[in-house]
C-alpha cells in the first residue's frame, strides 16, 4: 500500500491527501475476497455503492446547495483514482457521479431542486446513461431510438445497448431522436435528453436484458416499446441532446482516466511487491532486469498520464474548455493500465492467472477503457482532426 501513496507525488494539497485518506479507509472494508465473491456470480456490488453513497463520495460534484459535497473535479478525480488503487472497481458507480452534470447544467430549476438532492443523498440512482445502440456504434448521430411528441407525453421507441447499470439505477438519462436526420438543418439537432423514471418504465414499455460480458460490470440491452414519459422528462431543450452529450464529455473522460490511473498503480503495486517476494534460481525475481525494467517502464508511463489528468482537470476547474486535453488523458491513462495490466501478468507468470491474486480480475476489468466510454482510435481523430487540423476521416 505504501507504494501507491509513494506514486502520488505531484505536489497535492492537504485536501487532496485527506480524500486519499478517507477513500482508502473506506476500500478497506472491500477487500479482494468481497470482488472475487460478486465476479464469480456476476453481482452487483451494491454493499460497496451504498457506503460510497453513505460517505457522500459519489455527490462530490453536486453543489452543496443540492446537499453534494460540492468538490473540484480534480477532487472528485482523486476519489475514483483511489477506488481503483486499492483493488475495488469504481465502474460500479461511477456514473453517478458526473451523469448528474447534464441537470445541473441544462435541467429546469424544478428538475434540478427534484432530483439533485435525493441524488447526492443517495435516495435516487442516476447511474444508466443510454447513449450506445446497436447498430450505430460510435456513430452517435445515427441512433435510431425515437421519442415523439404525443399531447404531455413523449412515447418512446428503439433500443438501446451497453447500458450500464441500468437494473441498479432510478434514473436513466436517455438519448433519442425528436426530429428525423432528414429534417433537421444542422446534423448535430434533432437529438434530445430525457431523464426517465426506470422504476415506473420497467414493465409498462421498458425491458432491461443483462448482457453477460468478460468483467463483472452490469451492462444490459434496454428495449423501448411506446414506452410513455410526462413531456416535464424532457432535459433542457428538444433537439439540444448532443450538444448536451458533448459538453459533459470532457469530465467522463477525465474521471475515468483517473481510474485508469488508479488501476495503473494498483499492478504495479502488486507486481513491485510480487517481484521482491517472488524467488526463482535462489534470488528475487525482481532483481532480474527483465523483470525490473517492464515495471520500471509501467511506472514511467503511469506518471505522465497521471500529470495529464491532472492538468485535464485543472483546465476544467479553472472554467476552461478541456477537450484536448480530456481527451488525451483519457488515451494516456488507459493505455498505462493496460501496459501495466498486461505486465502484472508477465511478472506473476502462471499465478497471474490465478483468481486468488485479483491480477486476473483486475486484468479484465483494466481491458475495457480502451474501448469505452470512447475507444482509442475515436480519440485519435479527434486530436487529428480537431487540434491538428487534419482532415476529417469519417
Ligand atoms: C462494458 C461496457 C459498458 C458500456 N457502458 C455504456 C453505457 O453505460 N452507456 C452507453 O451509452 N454506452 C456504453 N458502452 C458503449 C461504449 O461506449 C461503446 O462500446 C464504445 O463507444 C465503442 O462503440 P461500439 O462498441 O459501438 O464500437 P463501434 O463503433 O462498432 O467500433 C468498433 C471499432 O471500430 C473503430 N472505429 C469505428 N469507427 C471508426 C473510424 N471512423 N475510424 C477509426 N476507427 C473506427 C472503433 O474505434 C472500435 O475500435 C459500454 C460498452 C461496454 C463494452
Amino acid at each position: 500500500m505504501d507504494i501507491v501513496k509513494g506514486l502520488s507525488m505531484h505536489r497535492e494539497s492537504d485536501e487532496l491527501a485527506e480524500i486519499r485518506r478517507a477513500v482508502r479507509s473506506l476500500c478497506e472494508a472491500f477487500p479482494g475476497e468481497y470482488w472475487r465473491a460478486k465476479d464469480s456470480v456476476r453481482e452487483y456490488p451494491a454493499e460497496f455503492v451504498d457506503a460510497l453513497t453513505k460517505a457522500g463520495f459519489l455527490a462530490a460534484l453536486i453543489p452543496t446547495e443540492y446537499g453534494g459535497s460540492g468538490l473540484s473535479l480534480d477532487e472528485a478525480a482523486v476519489i475514483m483514482e483511489e477506488i481503483q488503487a486499492s483493488g475495488c472497481n469504481g465502474g460500479a458507480a461511477h456514473a453517478q457521479m458526473y451523469i448528474m452534470n447534464t441537470i445541473l447544467r441544462y435541467g429546469s430549476d424544478e428538475q434540478k431542486s427534484d432530483y439533485l438532492p435525493k441524488i447526492a443523498s443517495g435516495d435516487l440512482r442516476l447511474q444508466a446513461f443510454g447513449v450506445s445502440e446497436p447498430t450505430s456504434g460510435t456513430d452517435t448521430l445515427s441512433l435510431k431510438t425515437r421519442a415523439v411528441r404525443n399531447g404531455d407525453e413523449y412515447i418512446i421507441n428503439g433500443q438501446k445497448i451497453w447500458t450500464s447499470r441500468a437494473e441498479h439505477s432510478d434514473l436513466m438519462l436517455l438519448l433519442a431522436r425528436t426530429t428525423p436526420r432528414d429534417q433537421v438543418e444542422k446534423k448535430t439537432e434533432g437529438l434530445s435528453m430525457f431523464l426517465v423514471d426506470m422504476q415506473q418504465a420497467v414493465g409498462n414499455g421498458m425491458e432491461i436484458k443483462p448482457i453477460r460480458t468478460m468483467m463483472n460490470h452490469s451492462s444490459c440491452e434496454v428495449f423501448f416499446d411506446d414506452l410513455r414519459i410526462p413531456a416535464s422528462a424532457l432535459v433542457g431543450e428538444e433537439g439540444k441532446g448532443f450538444r448536451y452529450i458533448l459538453s459533459g464529455m470532457n469530465a467522463e473522460r477525465i474521471l475515468i482516466a483517473a481510474e485508469c490511473i488508479g488501476d495503473a498503480k494498483w499492478f504495479i503495486d502488486q507486481a513491485k511487491t510480487y517481484a521482491s517476494d517472488r524467488t526463482v534460481f535462489a534470488r528475487p525475481i525482481g532483481q532480474n532486469q527483465g523483470i525490473q525494467f517492464p515495471i520500471a517502464r509501467c511506472y514511467s508511463q503511469m506518471r505522465a498520464a497521471e500529470l495529464m489528468v491532472h492538468h485535464a482537470a485543472a483546465v476544467y476547474d479553472e472554467g476552461g474548455n478541456p477537450g484536448e486535453e480530456a481527451n488525451m488523458a483519457k488515451l494516456l491513462a488507459s493505455e498505462a493500465s493496460w501496459a501495466a495490466a498486461d505486465m502484472c501478468v508477465q511478472t506473476f507468470g502462471g499465478f497471474g492467472f490465478a483468481e486468488e491474486y485479483d491480477v486476473e480480475r483486475k486484468f479484465r476489468e483494466a481491458r475495457l477503457y480502451t474501448v469505452a466510454p470512447i475507444s482509442t482510435n475515436l480519440i485519435l481523430s479527434y486530436l487529428a482532426e480537431h487540434v491538428l487540423g487534419l482532415p476529417r476521416s469519417y
